[in-house]
Parts: structure tokens; sequence; C-alpha cells
């Protein structure tokens, strides 16, 4: 086949995810209905009780076991003809029907996998198989983007700069938290996005816990707000974080703000393929120390992000992965001073060939808002 005429990723993928499972020692890898089904086959039914379950093993044929109703669905994916697709009818027992087709051995299990599911093939399948989480027992399969995936992020984190800019124009001052975020989940659906997955809106003291749900208060005058939102957008996620003030800044805001502003910029100097991923967290924190804010920083610098808002590789102290052309993750430090406001920058970074790009290009010098 010529580059390009390759109509799915999903050949490629199965036969990716049964070798390095096979390196890793595993005899299959399971995956329920999530981003991994999703990435492996395009199936992407709700993840319900009744079971779905894909196993890709070496040197076997993968096979999807659905529920019988969902069949015509499953056999409609973009990846059904790489895969036996077999049903099961309500009253019958999925997890005996999938214990038919287990090789024996060390099965590993998506992250995201009920545990009622897990409880039951693990029942059925006992004696001759063990079961570990797949995120410890092998590399990450969704790390790495193609060419499309790129293209959807850089489309998703667009669309997130734009409602950005949306929010710049709207009121503030006299309006509940929660009216904002709002705001924030219209102008992210009106940009595209598929749902508004989380709306941070922390004003004044509330900016100074880094997942503050937006609530009742009122912002005033003189706040600094960090705003931290995101969502789906043709099934790639986007996260981005601006903190601006209403009317004049806080005293010491706009000192923390160029400290943080340095340390993301800092950060993303930092990266190129055959680094760390530690060594990114280290680049920011080192900035934010110095500055004699340390203590002031106190979550990682960012995560993976892709078909999940946050996957691997995550940007931590002890992460030795080392990063490679096309992955893709945040990079977010923050300051935060509680009982007074916190400041937070963050955009997704894609690895290049020789250093990184930013997907989200919304300014990054304090804004003001009414
Ligand atoms: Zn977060
Ligand atoms: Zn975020
Ligand atoms: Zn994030």
């Amino acid at each position: 086949m010529t580059a390009g005429a390759d109509p799915s990723p999903y050949a490629e993928r199965l036969d990716r995810a049964a070798r390095v499972a096979g390196e890793a020692g595993l005899s299959a890898l399971l995956a329920t209905p999530g981003p991994d089904l999703m990435y492996l086959t395009g199936h992407a039914p709700p993840p319900l009780e009744r079971l779905t379950l894909l196993m890709v093993a070496p040197d076997r044929h993968p096979v999807m076991l659905v529920p019988l109703l969902e069949r015509p669905a499953a056999l409609a994916s973009p990846a059904a003809d790489l895969m036996e697709v077999v049903g099961w009818a309500d009253g019958e027992d999925p997890y005996a029907a999938a214990a038919g087709f287990l090789p024996p051995g060390r099965l590993a299990v998506t992250d995201q996998t009920w545990a009622s599911h897990v409880l039951g093939l693990q029942e059925a399948a006992k004696g001759r198989t063990t079961f570990v989480a797949a995120g410890p027992a092998m590399p990450p399969l969704r790390a790495v983007k193609d060419e499309e995936e790129l293209a959807a992020l850089a489309k998703a984190a667009s669309a997130a700069d734009a409602a950005f800019a949306d929010i710049l124009g709207v009121v503030f001052a006299g309006r509940r938290e929660a009216d904002v975020a709002a705001d924030l989940a219209d102008a992210l659906r009106r940009h595209g996005h598929r749902t508004a997955d989380f709306t941070i809106v922390g004003s004044g003291s509330n900016g100074a816990s880094p997942h503050h749900e937006a609530g009742e208060r009122v912002i005033a005058e003189g706040d600094a707000v960090v705003l931290d939102f995101g969502g789906h957008l043709d099934g790639y996620c986007s996260d981005i974080t601006r903190s601006v003030f209403v009317r004049e800044p806080p005293e010491e805001f706009e000192r923390v703000h160029d400290v943080v502003r340095r340390a993301q910029q800092a950060a993303f100097e930092a990266v190129r393929p055959g680094v760390p991923a530690e060594d990114v967290d280290r680049a920011a924190r080192d900035m934010i120390g110095d500055a004699g804010y340390g203590e002031s920083f106190i979550h990682r610098t960012g995560h993976g992000i892709g078909l999940e808002a946050h996957e691997p590789p995550y940007i931590v102290a002890g992460n030795t992965t080392q990063l490679e052309a096309g992955m893709t993750f945040s990079i977010e430090p923050g300051i935060y001073l509680p009982g007074r406001f916190g400041v937070r920058i963050e955009d997704i970074a894609a690895v290049t060939e020789d250093g990184a790009t930013r997907l989200n290009e919304a300014p990054r010098d304090p804004q003001a808002v009414r």
C-alpha cells in the first residue's frame, strides 16, 4: 500500500498492541469500552454492565465479544473486518463465553475496565490466568500521536483558545464563578466542542485550590481568577489554563504571574526527543523555586493528553520516560497562595523532531477582564 492510502490506522494499532503485549510477557491485552477500545477499533459503545471485551494477543486474530444487541454497531465499526466479532445474548454468561477464548497466562486489562467485569473474568478463567493492570504492565499504546491525532489535538486546542478569547469579553465582577463557568462551557461548544468536560473558575482565594469547582462565590473587582477548561472535539481533548484579573490586579499578581510564565517557558524549552519527562518538570520547578515560591507549586508540571484528558506521559519527578516526537502533554506550572490567589498557565505541547510546538496560542501575558 502506498503512503497515505491506508484507509484506517486500526490494523497497525492492533498489530502493535499485540506485539507490545507479547514483548511485555503478556499473553493478551483485554480492553473494555473506553479510550483504549476506541483507539484500537474505533468502536465506542457506552461502558455498561453488559460485557464488551476486545482480546488482542500475539499470534492470534483479535476477538471482540459484544452484547448481541450491539453486534450490528460493532460490525459497522471501522475495524470490524480486522477481528472476529462474537455476540452473547442476554441470559447467557458473558464471562464463561470470554473464558472460552482467553489464552492462559498473564492477561493485561486496560485501566478503565469495571471491577465487576475483571472479577467476573477472573472467576471464569480461574486457575490458568492471572490478571494485571495494563498501565503498569506494558508501555503506553497511545502516547505517540500520528498526524491525524496531532491535527485533531491542534483543532481542539485552537477551539479552546477561541473560547478564551470570548471569555475575555464577558463581565466577571458581580457574577458568580458558576455563571462564568457556564459561559466557558457555552463558548467551548460554540467553537466546535462536542462536550465541555471541566470549567474551573477559581476567583480570589479559591484560585489557590488548583482543582477548585466553580461555585457560588461572587467575583469582585481586584480578584485574580484562574480559568482552566476543556472538553472533547472530534474525540480528542482540549485543556488550557489562563489566569486573569478583574480590572486592577492584586498586589503581587503581576510578579507571580511573571514567574509562572517564565517557568512555563523554561519547561517548554526543555522539551526535545530523548529528554526524560522529569527534566521538563524540573525546568519549571527550578524556576519557581529560584523565585522563592517552590513550596507554592503543589502539583506535577503536566500530563499527556489525547483521547483522554490525563494519560501518559506524566511530566513529574521520577518519570524517566524519554520524550519522543509525536508525544503531546500539558505544561501547567502554578503558584498557589492560600487565602489569597493562585496563578496557573497551561498549554498543550507537542514534541517535534528537534524540540516542541505549542498547540495553544492564546495570549500568555496577564489579561484584564471587566
Ligand atoms: Zn488538573
Ligand atoms: Zn487544565
Ligand atoms: Zn491539564
